[in-house]
């Protein structure tokens, strides 16, 4: 009777680390996947060239027309705020001059600080 508890504590000892070196084991490429993951595709310079060229020289909010000479007023939008979503059909993308663009950035921090402040106000 004694000897067989003796056994059956050294066995759930064992029981009890095996799992655990497994899960530190696979810990490792997890890691790796989400490195992954959060690599953009494009690197900014690629898809600003490709939206450029599939949307045009042209302000999508303005409609402010440019060319080679000051394309570089031209930056990329992402419509979904998610710089890492660049499908390459150009879909999440929108040619903003830099002021319209600032104006549409300036809009969201200015809706999120109007939020905050009514949720803030005591009822
Ligand atoms: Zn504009
Ligand atoms: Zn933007």
């Amino acid at each position: 009777m004694v000897k067989r508890s003796v056994e059956k504590e050294i066995k759930n000892g064992d029981y009890g680390r095996y799992p655990k070196m497994k899960k530190r084991g696979s810990d490792k490429p997890v890691e790796e996947i989400v490195r992954e993951l959060k690599k953009p595709v494009f690197r900014y310079g690629d898809y600003r060239e490709r939206s450029l060229r599939i949307h045009g020289l042209v302000c999508a909010k303005c409609g402010r027309e440019f060319d080679d000479s000051n394309r570089h007023l031209l930056t990329v939008h992402h419509k979904d705020g998610n710089h890492l979503n660049n499908p390459p059909d150009g879909s999440n993308w929108e040619n903003l001059c830099i002021y319209c663009h600032d104006d549409e950035h300036s809009r969201d921090l200015l809706g999120a600080y109007f939020r905050n402040e009514e949720k803030d106000k005591p009822k």
